[in-house]
């Protein structure tokens, strides 16, 4: 380790308050000597969006400030749609200015209403995208490993009133693709997939978004691929195109003709020319965070009743978050206090997804019973990945999790 960087950690440490330095080496003292790791000096978040060069951006502006198309499907989001369909390897694809209302008017597209059958272990927006279309979520549950809905369980929800299935790719981990194709072929259900997580996820060598009638991905700031806000559908369809379009545009289909009650969800060109730089730096961000997993997943090796979530051999990772899994009782302590000790290190993991979306406000009246949901909302914890987090602070991390597991035990046992 270099000079300066010693020097560095040591004033970091000195640098602590002296009370809370006292706390903490009172807290461990007799622990076989082991020091407390030295907290983090600024707060470390699960995501920091990558960022194209400035300079790349500033010429792209300068050609969006000469042109003075500033939205409505100009030159530059004509660009990044071509470019996104070849990346994700789409038949057809259109923007949208978020995922939420992606995927809200997709399922408008494909006329679903009555019931769909989806997810509770999801982001809000999943379940919300139904209700905006005046359907009812109905939950199932999820399975075990894969932390996607689970095709057995789906037969028996499936009422007269059922039109749709929506599931959700968990951190890249896809469903049960086949499984849920079978399902909807048999009983003349459309199926639709949110895809926030898998941005470029290929199952067995076939894109994520070929399966299903329609996929969503999310371009939001915290999503490795983003326009800062922005989304898309995939679909194999192609005459959903111009409904897609319409919905997305007010409904205009030209200027005498105004054909249903559309919205405005276009993506800007501001937004599209930042999504642009972001594609000439993907690979670069994928490489980096590739090392990062790897580090991840060396570091905890061994730890007692923590799990992390891999991606199996046959899908290629789509590198949008680390997660692990905590077993309260090999683990010594439960996910939440795991979370909250953290948290005095300066690091700020998430709970996805927690609270299920049958435990939100408005409660759904169709919710079942939920065990396997119910337990990885209990256990799961997102740890901060992205590349300019670097390898050394995946080590201090680990170690970290490593001194707390240590610190529990010890008091448990004495
Ligand atoms: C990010 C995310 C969304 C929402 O996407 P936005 O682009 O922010 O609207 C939807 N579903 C999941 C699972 C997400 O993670």
């Amino acid at each position: 380790m270099p000079h300066d960087k010693i020097s560095m950690l040591n004033t970091a440490e000195a640098s602590q308050p002296a009370s809370v330095h006292k706390a903490i080496q009172n807290s461990v003292a007799g622990l076989n000597g082991v020091k407390p790791p030295v907290p983090f000096d600024e707060p470390i978040f699960v995501a920091k969006p990558a960022l194209p060069p400035l300079e790349k951006v500033i010429a792209q502006l300068e050609s969006i400030w000469n042109s003075r198309i500033l939205s409505n499907q100009g030159p530059i989001h004509q660009k990044l749609q071509v470019e996104l369909q070849r990346v994700l390897r789409a038949e057809n694809i259109t923007l949208f200015c978020n995922g939420t209302l992606a995927l809200a008017l997709g399922l408008r597209a494909l006329g679903v209403q009555g019931e769909i059958i989806t997810t509770p272990f999801t982001f809000p927006a999943t379940p919300h995208s139904v209700l905006w279309n005046n359907a009812t979520p109905v939950f199932c549950d999820i399975d075990r490993e894969t932390l996607c809905i689970d095709p057995d369980q789906i037969e028996a929800l499936i009422s007269p009133r059922t039109e749709g299935i929506l599931g959700v790719h968990v951190y890249g981990l896809p469903c049960d693709v086949k499984g849920i194709q079978r399902i909807a072929e048999a009983r003349g259900l459309k199926v639709a997939y949110d895809a926030a997580h898998a941005f470029m996820c290929e199952l067995d060598g076939q894109p994520i978004g070929s399966y299903g009638d329609l996929t969503m991905f999310s371009f939001h700031a915290t999503k490795l691929f983003h326009t800062v806000e922005g989304g898309c559908l995939v679909y194999n369809d192609p005459t959903l195109k111009s409904r897609l379009d319409l919905l997305k545009n007010f409904g205009i289909r030209d200027e005498d003709t105004v054909e249903l009650a559309g919205l405005n969800a276009k993506l800007n060109e501001l937004q599209s020319a930042i999504g642009l730089e972001m594609l000439r730096v993907l690979n670069r961000e994928r490489e980096l965070r590739k090392a990062i997993r790897m580090r991840y997943i060396e570091s905890l090796e061994g730890i007692e009743g923590l799990k992390c979530i891999l991606i199996p051999p046959k899908v290629t990772d789509s590198l949008q978050y680390m997660a692990i899994r905590i077993d309260a009782q090999r683990f010594g302590l439960p996910r939440d206090e795991l979370y909250t000790r953290l948290k005095s290190f300066n690091l700020m993991t998430r709970k996805y997804f927690f609270p299920l979306c049958t435990d939100y406000a408005y409660r759904n009246p169709a919710a079942t019973h939920l065990p396997n949901a119910t337990k990885a909302s209990q256990e799961i914890l997102c740890l901060p990945f992205y590349s300019d987090l670097g390898v050394e602070a995946v080590e201090r991390i680990a170690a970290m999790i490593r001194f707390l597991q240590a610190e529990s035990r010890k008091h448990h046992y004495a």
